[in-house]
């Protein structure tokens, strides 16, 4: 971006796209500055930009409307980063534990919106292949729960607490002995995060889910199916989440533009 004279702008925060009816003419910042544009490509989350960054005016395009009301969400994530006194060498770069009740488990995130006990997942030690993410003698990690997005109206200034000490005790009764009493740092991001932080719709960890009628031409275009002068890459939009498929949406929208 230096080689190409990409001006970078860190620390503030995009509040309003502005346009004058269809044509996007600018971007509005938190400082109140304003930078006039005529193409705006956007990496944020497709369906909460088009509700409070275009004030939800969809320029009364009801077939866009009704496709925004029917989106599905993908799950929440809580994720709890640690790091720990001794090296866990049993414990390999990628650990996917599944709890007992799987399927009732996804029925809970997905339909029933509510907790459960007896959770799955997914343990990232990136330390078993690079010395250096760890000072020596100690390891880093983190562990990612799939538990409901914020539709569910969980209150999680009391429920990531519970979650935390719940994951811990089961990487401890499953593969990592003594766990609790060699944690030296930690933090853990909620579904708050992603919502707040990130401003993701509905807090989900992979914007609307990767099912065939939100995918491809059914996903939030590259190209705004409403304003001209607006795109999209990122998780929302097409082909989907995952750094290759993000990857991939800046290189379909460099062939677009
Ligand atoms: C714990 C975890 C593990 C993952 N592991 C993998 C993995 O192993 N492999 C893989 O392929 N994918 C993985 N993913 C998924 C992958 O990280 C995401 O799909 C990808 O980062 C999404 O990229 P994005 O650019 O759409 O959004 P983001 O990376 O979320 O970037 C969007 C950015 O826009 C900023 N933003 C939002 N609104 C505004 C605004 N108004 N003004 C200014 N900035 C704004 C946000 O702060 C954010 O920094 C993982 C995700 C998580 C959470």
């Amino acid at each position: 971006m230096d080689e190409e004279g990409i001006e970078v702008i860190k620390g503030r925060e995009v509040t309003k796209i502005i346009s004058d009816k269809k044509k996007i003419t600018g971007v509005q910042l938190n400082d109140q500055t304003i930078i006039n544009s005529n193409n705006v490509i956007c990496n944020a989350d497709p369906p909460a930009v088009y509700e409070k960054m275009l004030n939800g005016n969809t320029n009364n395009s009801f077939l866009f409307k009704w496709k925004m009301n029917r989106m599905e969400y993908s799950m929440g994530l809580f994720v709890y980063y640690f790091g720990t006194k001794k090296k866990y060498e049993n414990v390999e770069h990628h650990t996917i534990k599944f709890g007992n009740k799987y399927k009732e488990h996804l029925d809970d995130i997905f339909n029933k919106k509510k907790l459960n006990d007896d959770i799955s997942y997914y343990l990232h030690r990136p330390s078993a292949t690079d010395k250096s993410m760890a000072p020596e003698g100690n390891d880093c990690f983190y562990v990612l729960v799939p538990v409901p997005n914020n539709q569910s109206n969980i209150d999680w200034s009391l429920e990531g607490e519970k979650m935390k000490n719940l994951v811990i005790d089961k990487m401890q009764n499953d593969l990592m002995p003594n766990l609790k009493e060699n944690i030296v740092e930690d933090f853990y991001l909620t579904p708050d995060y992603f919502e707040k932080d990130l401003n993701t719709k509905h807090g989900s960890g992979f914007s609307i889910q990767p099912k065939f009628s939100q995918s491809a031409y059914f996903r939030f275009h590259n190209k705004s199916e409403v304003y001209d002068g607006l795109f999209f890459v990122g998780a929302g939009t097409h082909p989907g989440a995952g750094v290759p498929g993000v990857l991939s949406s800046a290189k379909v929208l460099d062939k677009i533009i």
